[in-house]
Parts: structure tokens; sequence; C-alpha cells
């Protein structure tokens, strides 16, 4: 199949570069097609997110594992070729998981399988966490209690499994239990808030993920998520009118201030040094798995395009820099650093991606840039629709969640879109390992990566407005 498509776009090329001779010169045209043929027949994402995953592991933002990656990140980019390889450290406040256990009490005795939320406080050290349950079908049920309406009570939300769409556009609305459940049980005095986790799988993984600070504070009670189908036991038990009580430990919480960062690897532009064509993925983790569809993967393979351009006798024209952002699951904490530390240099970026949604095949790229610009993405999306990737509008916002800041502060956005079909089954759960990546799918990745990031590096075209 790899080498099918190989062979399929070589035989496209000399047409192709006809017919785009206004926006591409035939070389820039041809070596795009070559070093998207060498993508294909790489396996240096693959080597980059096998290394990370095993010879570096969980990579917890704040954690001694997440300083490690950032090690590992310098050496990698130092190895590979890029001409500047750099750490801008920052601090952040420190959130553990600790150890836990939550158990149905009545109306009878199970184990459930959950675990924190990120922010989540720990039980009670003094006294058993032991109590019924109210019951919520949604989170905005949970919105609409009464003010100390839940004290001596574990509030429960329900909510449904995600629908796995191509998008993921079920991940939204399902995480606002998540993300905001615990504000309203904290003011109804519940004793801990427990959701259905926030994936679209039926295995008894339960799905972590981090919680949403009310101004600066965070929950002083624990806020667990149980796996899809124990909170499909929990929904058929409370149905038949039985009273459900839970116990549960936890020592989770917050420890104090540490330190994170980004790895920020440079190709020197030739001709345009100062202007910057930003790409990378997220170097931090949940801790359950070992993150390697989130997000070894787009660390993989923003890594490996641009180490393909690396082996080019001559630099692009723009610099190419990849950016392994450090404590993204957290808050954005990585992409607002990097986003304040280089603010002076941000009207110089004149495009920036990020890969932040799994292995899976490319199928679709959108924009978000100059209407003088446009055209060269129409270009890339014409060599790159031999991957299977079709060009959407140049009317969509986006780029990934740690382009946002930079986006918001006028950065040009491309985003190459994934089939995430799969993604929330294995979004920060144990199951996050390895061996969900397809190699061959990865390679598709590169090849898209190495052909945007390439000529965009290359062509004589402005993406800002
Ligand atoms: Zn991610």
């Amino acid at each position: 199949m790899k080498y099918l498509i190989v062979v399929i776009l070589l035989a496209m090329a000399p047409l192709a570069a006809l017919a785009q001779t206004n926006v591409l010169s035939p070389e820039a045209d041809a070596t795009a097609r070559r070093l998207m043929a060498e993508a294909l027949d790489s396996d240096l994402a693959w080597d980059i997110v096998e290394s990370l995953t095993t010879e570096v592991g969980p990579r917890l933002a704040g954690s001694e594992a997440e300083a490690r990656a950032r090690d590992w990140g310098r050496a990698l980019g130092e190895r590979l070729g890029f001409d500047r390889v750099s750490i801008d450290e920052f601090e952040l406040p420190y959130w553990e998981r600790g150890d836990m256990s939550i158990t149905m009490t009545a109306p009878y005795r199970q184990a459930l399988y959950g675990t924190a939320l990120g922010g989540s406080a720990a039980s009670p050290q003094s006294e058993e966490l032991e109590a019924e349950i109210a019951y919520f079908r949604t989170v905005d049920d949970l919105v609409a209690v009464e003010d100390s309406s839940l004290i001596g009570r574990i509030a429960f939300v329900d909510g449904d499994a995600i629908v796995p769409t191509q998008n993921g556009e079920g991940y939204g609305p399902a995480n606002q239990r998540r993300r905001i459940g615990w504000q309203h049980a904290e003011r109804a005095g519940a004793a801990a808030l427990v959701v259905r986790s926030v994936g679209s799988d039926s295995h008894r993984f339960p799905h972590t993920g981090m919680m949403t600070p009310q101004g600066s504070e965070w929950a002083d009670i624990p806020v667990i998520a149980v796996s899809n189908p124990d909170a499909d036991h929990l929904r058929r038990l409370h149905a038949a009118g039985s009273s459900i009580r839970m116990d549960i430990h936890s020592s989770a919480g917050w420890q104090g201030e540490s330190d994170s960062g980004n790895v920020v690897l440079d190709l020197v532009g030739r001709e345009r040094p100062d202007e910057i064509i930003l790409i990378g993925g997220h170097l931090d983790s949940w801790d359950l798995g070992t993150g390697a569809v989130d997000d070894g993967a787009g660390i993989a393979i923003t890594t490996a395009a641009a180490a393909l351009i690396a082996q080019l006798p001559q630099r692009p024209r723009r610099t190419i820099r990849v950016v392994m952002f450090g404590a993204e699951e957290v808050g954005l904490i990585g992409a607002q650093d990097y986003a304040n530390t280089h603010a002076a240099e941000l009207a110089n970026h004149q495009l920036a991606s990020e890969s932040d949604f799994g292995a899976g095949n490319i199928w679709q790229l959108v924009s978000n840039v100059s209407e003088a610009g446009n055209p060269a993405i129409d270009a890339i999306g014409k060599i790159i629709a031999p991957l299977g990737i079709i060009r959407g509008g140049n009317d969509v916002p986006g780029g990934g969640p740690d382009i946002s800041p930079m986006a918001a502060r006028g950065v040009p956005t491309v985003n190459l879109r994934q089939n995430g079909t799969d993604y929330f089954d294995l979004h920060h759960t144990p199951d996050d390992t390895l061996d969900k990546i397809d190699p061959d799918q990865l390679a598709q990745n590169v090849a898209a990566w190495v052909v945007l990031t390439y000529l965009a590096a290359e062509l004589d075209v402005q993406f800002r407005e």
C-alpha cells in the first residue's frame, strides 16, 4: 500500500507541477514530493515515539519524568541535526494523583474502576468517606441543584459515553461534567463528586483529565471519574430504585510549586531566519498510560518531519521551529509561557500548527491564513491529496490546543485533521500505549507534515494578513 502511494504520486508529479507554476517552483514541488515519498518509507517517527514512551514513560506535568522528557527532547534535537536546541523553563503548581479506591457498598459491595481528576482533593484522612449517592442524569441537572442540598451525599453525574466520530465533536460537550461539575457539587455541599468518564469505549478503564478552576480555586473534595461500564451499572441500579452508597479513598492533591518547560528545536532559515514556521506537539502526558497517542505521536510526527527537512542540502528560506510543549494537559501552561516568552517575535510567526489528536490517518487540511497565502495552502493540499487528504476551508481557526494562545495574538494556523474515531477510546486512560499506534498511519502523518512544513518555509508567500 505504502509503495503504491509512492508510485502514484511520483507519476502525478510533472502534471501537478505544470498546474501550479505560479505558486510553486518546479524545484520546490519536486523536493516536496521527494520528502513525502521518503517520509512514507521512514521509520523515524515510530522510533521517536517508541523511545519516548519506553525510555521516559508517563510524563505528568511538573514531575521528574517530565524533566527527563525535556532532557530526552534536547538530546534528540541535537542528534537529528537541529541548528539550535533550547529549553524555556517555567514554574507551575504540581498536582499528584496518589492512590485511590472507589467501592460501591450498597445495594451490595462491588469494586468500581475509577481515577482522580486533575485538581481533585484527597478524601478526609481522619474519617471514612462513605455515603449515599445523589444521582444526576446530566451535568445540567447538577448545575441546577440548590445550594447546600447535597450535604452528606456523594454526587454522581452520569451523562453518556461519547459517540465515536472522525472529528471527535462529542468531546467538548461531554467534558463539561469533568470540567465544571465539581463547582456545583461543592456549592451544594457534597462530600465528593463521581462522574462518568469522558470517553467512547466500553472498557473498564477510567479516563482522567483536568478540571477547570473557579477563578484560582480548586476543588476541596475528591472528584473521581469511573469507567463507562461502571456508570452504566450505576444507572441501571438507580433506575431500579436502589439506594446506592459508595466508599471513596483518595490521596490526590497539590504538592506545591514545580518546574516544567518547552523544548525548542530550530532549523534556521537560509534567507529569512527571523520568520518562523512553528510545528510541534506536547511532551507531557497523563500518568495512567505512557502517553503514546496523547501526545507522543504528535511529538514524533512533527520532529520526524523537520528532521527529514534537516537532511536537505540547504535549509528552507524560513526558520522551522519544533516546539515540544510542556504542561499542556494541566491547562496549556507551556502554551501560555511560549506566547509570553516569545511575544516579541510572534509577529514573525508566519504559520503555526500542532499535532495533538492521536496517530490516525490525516483526512483533511484546513487553514486560517491570508488571502495571499491561501493558494500556497491549496498547492500543498494538491500534493498531499494522494495520501487521502481533502482540502477543507480557509475559514477554520484552530491549529491545536498549544497554538491557541498565539493564534489569539494573530498567528495564522493550519490543521492537518486526523481520523479520531478511536481517539476517545484511549484518551487519558491506562490504555494509551504504543501498541495502539499503526506505523503506516504514523508515516502517512509524517508525509503530510513534511510537505506542509517544507513548503510553508520555502515558498515566497505571506501567510499573515
Ligand atoms: Zn494532547
